[in-house]
């Protein structure tokens, strides 16, 4: 069934786990993502990214989420990742998105707070609840050189203002992960996510989750982050299980990257710890 991000992330912060918010671009991956969780009877928040208009419109992403969410038997919340454009944002919160995020995050920290607060007051007035991102979360084609500075890391005191002056509901932090794939595994500071859980006392998100390592994840779980973005590793695995098992017509194609999506949905499952 359709179900409130904010209760969501709610629990799973109180529970010290985190839910898994994939990145869908068609009604293949939303179908096999709902599916998972619908096995496990677990909570899915079903993410679609602005980035990914290109595949879909807001109003097909907005038709294949809640399709599959109403007929799911998990709670599936429906969120828009990364909205960077104003009218995305918008169009998303008029559509029925049940969470949003806004992406301000190489702004400056007045902008970020700006930004962020003008689309709190909208969204707040149609029950929809924000996500908010502070601190530069890296890509792919930064390299792995985090050799981590606080530029890096979010900083609490002003990670503490933007919530604070935007009533923001969950926060991105950037505490060493990056989008996109890695070369070996990231150094995480769990002493900066430690210290932000502590001062923010709202569910904390993390981005470029796919990669991370088990372990990173985990203890990120049990440290206040509760909802973890997912993109790379399902796409990577759809990818490898086609060039590995070379299927002879289209339908299996499809099939074999299905398949691939929900087994690396079913391995986060049991490494955040929010399925039964
Ligand atoms: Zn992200």
């Amino acid at each position: 069934m359709l179900a409130s991000t904010q209760d969501m992330l709610r629990r799973a912060w109180e529970g010290c786990c985190a839910v898994p918010s994939p990145d869908f671009i068609d009604a293949n991956s939303a179908r096999a993502y709902c599916q998972v969780a619908s096995e496990l009877r677990a909570p899915l928040i079903l993410s679609f990214a602005e980035v990914h208009l290109t595949h879909l419109s807001l109003e097909e992403a907005v038709l294949i989420g809640r399709f599959y969410a109403e007929r799911a038997d998990a709670p599936i919340a429906l969120h828009l990742d990364h909205g960077v454009t104003f009218s995305v944002v918008e169009e998303a919160i008029a559509r029925g998105f049940t969470s949003v995020m806004i992406d301000a995050s190489g702004e400056e920290l007045s902008e970020n707070i700006r930004r962020t607060r003008e689309v709190v007051e909208l969204a707040h007035a149609h029950g929809v609840a924000v996500e908010a991102e502070i601190g530069h979360v890296g890509t792919e084609e930064e390299g792995n050189d985090h050799a981590l500075s606080d530029n890096v890391y979010t900083e609490v005191g002003a990670a503490q203002e933007l919530v604070q002056a935007t009533g923001v509901d969950s926060l991105a932090v950037s505490i060493g992960t990056k989008h996109g794939a890695y070369r070996g595994e990231p150094h995480i500071s769990f002493e900066r996510l430690a210290e932000l859980n502590a001062a923010l006392g709202i569910p904390l998100v993390l981005h470029g989750g796919s990669g991370s390592g088990d372990d990173n994840l985990r203890r990120c779980a049990q440290g206040g982050v509760a909802k973890v973005n997912l993109y790379t590793d399902f796409i990577v695995a759809a990818r490898d299980a086609v060039y590995d098992q070379h299927p002879d017509s289209w339908p299996k194609v499809l099939h074999a990257a299905d398949e691939a999506m929900k087994d690396v949905l079913r391995r986060y499952y049991r490494v955040l710890g929010c399925a039964q």
